[in-house]
């Protein structure tokens, strides 16, 4: 992968092309895409260290292969551990749901689930960004105010620890900065409550030697009297959550003799010792907008996800991975207006993160509400394959940005498989996180007609050099593919003319 673009500061007052604040894994995900794509960076996090509290132990094959664009992936591979899948259980442990999980490599390349720990995750990913020449890391540094014009925002930051103030100036600010996000108050935004309010204990415990009798699957205790969740996450680290009942007080909950007295059924004292314990309140938000001029959002700043799919910090991935292109071309061409390139951020984010919060809410509802009538009805009117779940996959909405640019409609927001070529390489790692136009010989007549230099950001593949790729187009019906950067079909084709339409569009959108 190469830094084609070396974006320059229109005059001396711009500092950088994009500060984010925040460098949890959405922020510090964002950089590290934004720097591969030739621009600068500033990011700051008024923490001097990664949040040290338990949280994600979760992540699907789309958020690895983000961190693959990034660079991490291997690294992340080897300190995480494929998921077999979720179990869901009554109070005698009948099993209600199944819900497994590939243990083999699936179509983005990757397993399609994987236990983490956080930190090692945010730790990999602020390692990276310290390679980039262009990306600037300030700890300890927190946002005080923004002032938008018409063509920079200016920010006032803060050292935390010095009480110095810092004056800078970006182009773009995204607001990385969590569920209690700043820039969201400057956006304007409001949380939209989706439903879901609960107070929960997360305990996270190191074993002193293997229990293989814990299991390797995550166990969701369905009750009415004590909803619980069971993790098994990598090397000797488990993890327990547990409802809270409304009269317990956070302090009495996170009480260790309590702790293991509630654990007793799985783990005594003796076999290992509590690492991180935490009581949280889990919501369903979703924020009302997710840009206001220069100003944007993303990760839990944008949308909260109850935890029980594992699935609010690949939200806040997704949306890094989704708007890191975006800016990059507003600041490639600051002539041209981004109001209809960065709208597409929120039409296509925002319906897709409001169905794995829905998704989410309606586990959260099975794992509450189960009491014994009710499994003896659910298991009788089941078979063993109507007790099983799917992972869902939505498309991302449609933007009026894609919709003016072209005719066709064929796969837009469907993702792009990613198969190895013929020497084994990752489809990916061949492209960078770049455009890539995929198509047989025929159509490849239309690499040729991209103009010298637009094509720079443009990666063209035919079927002729690249006969492993035709499979791909075949599961499309499609004789020619763009793909985001994103990794999401831009447009499928399936004649030359169409291809020349394409051509076309992205030629006026100055998009390669
Ligand atoms: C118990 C639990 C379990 C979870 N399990 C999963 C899971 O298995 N899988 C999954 O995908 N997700 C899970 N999540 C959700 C996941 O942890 C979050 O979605 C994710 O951490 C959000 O990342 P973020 O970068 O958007 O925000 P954060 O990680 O919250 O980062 C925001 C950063 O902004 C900084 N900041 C805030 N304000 C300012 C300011 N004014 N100036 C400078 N810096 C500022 C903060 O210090 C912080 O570092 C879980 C959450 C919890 C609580």
């Amino acid at each position: 992968m190469t830094n084609s673009h070396q974006s320059k500061p229109v005059d001396d007052a711009v500092n950088v092309d994009v500060a984010v604040i925040g460098c949890g894994p959405t922020g510090a995900t964002l950089a590290n895409l934004l720097a591969l794509s030739g621009i600068s960076v500033l990011v700051v996090d008024r923490e001097p260290a990664v949040y040290p509290l338990p949280r994600a132990v979760h992540f699907d094959d789309e958020s690895m292969r983000v961190f693959q664009a990034v660079g991490i992936a291997d690294a992340l591979a080897a300190q995480s551990r494929v998921n077999p899948g979720m179990r869901f259980v009554d109070e005698h442990d009948r099993l209600l749901l199944d819900w497994p999980r590939p243990v083999d490599v699936g179509m983005h390349g990757w397993h399609g689930s994987y236990r983490l720990h956080q930190p090692a995750l945010e730790t990999l990913l602020r390692e990276s960004l310290s390679h980039h020449d262009r990306v600037q890391i300030e700890l300890g540094v927190q946002l005080l105010s923004v002032e938008e014009d018409d063509e920079f925002v200016n920010l006032l930051l803060q050292n935390v620890a010095t009480e110095s103030q810092i004056q800078c100036t970006a182009r773009f600010v995204v607001g990385c900065d969590g569920a209690n996000s700043l820039v969201r108050h400057y956006v304007g935004a409001h949380m939209e409550d989706l439903g879901f309010r609960e107070r929960w204990l997360v305990v996270d415990v190191l074993l002193h030697s293997e229990q293989p009798e814990l299991g390797d699957h995550t166990v969701q205790y369905c009750s009415t009297r004590q909803p619980m969740t069971y993790c098994r996450n990598p090397g000797l680290r488990r993890r327990w959550e547990m409802a809270l009942p409304a009269e317990l007080s956070d302090a009495h909950a996170l009480e260790e003799n309590r702790i293991w007295q509630t654990l007793k059924r799985w783990i005594q004292p003796e076999q290992a010792v509590i690492e991180r314990k935490a009581v949280y309140t889990f919501k369903s938000e979703l924020a009302s907008r997710f840009r206001s001029g220069r100003l944007l959002i993303a990760g839990d700043a944008a949308h909260l996800t109850p935890p029980f799919m594992g699935q609010g910090m690949c939200a806040g991935i997704r949306d890094a991975s989704n708007l890191a292109w975006k800016l990059a071309w507003c600041i490639r061409n600051p002539a041209h207006s981004f109001s209809r390139l960065l709208d597409s951020y929120q039409q296509e984010r925002s319906p897709h993160v409001k169905q794995y919060i829905k998704a989410a809410i309606q586990l959260g509802g099975l794992i509450n509400s189960v009491d014994a009538k009710s499994v003896e009805s659910l298991i009788e009117s089941n078979d063993a394959e109507a007790l099983r779940m799917a992972s869902i996959k939505p498309a991302i909405g449609d933007s009026d940005w894609v919709l003016e640019l072209f005719d066709t409609t064929h796969h837009q927001g469907a993702m792009c498989a990613q198969p190895c070529l013929a020497d084994g390489t990752k489809l990916d790692d061949f492209t960078g996180y770049q455009f890539v136009f995929i198509c047989r010989p025929e159509l490849s007549a239309w690499g040729g007609l991209v103009p010298e230099g637009v094509a720079a950001g443009l990666v063209v593949l035919n079927t002729r050099d690249h006969p492993e790729l035709e499979q791909l187009l075949d599961s499309m019906h499609q004789n020619a593919v763009l793909v985001r950067p994103d990794r999401y079909v831009l447009s499928g084709m399936l004649t030359l003319d169409e291809a020349q339409l394409t051509n076309r569009s992205l030629i006026g959108a100055r998009l390669v």
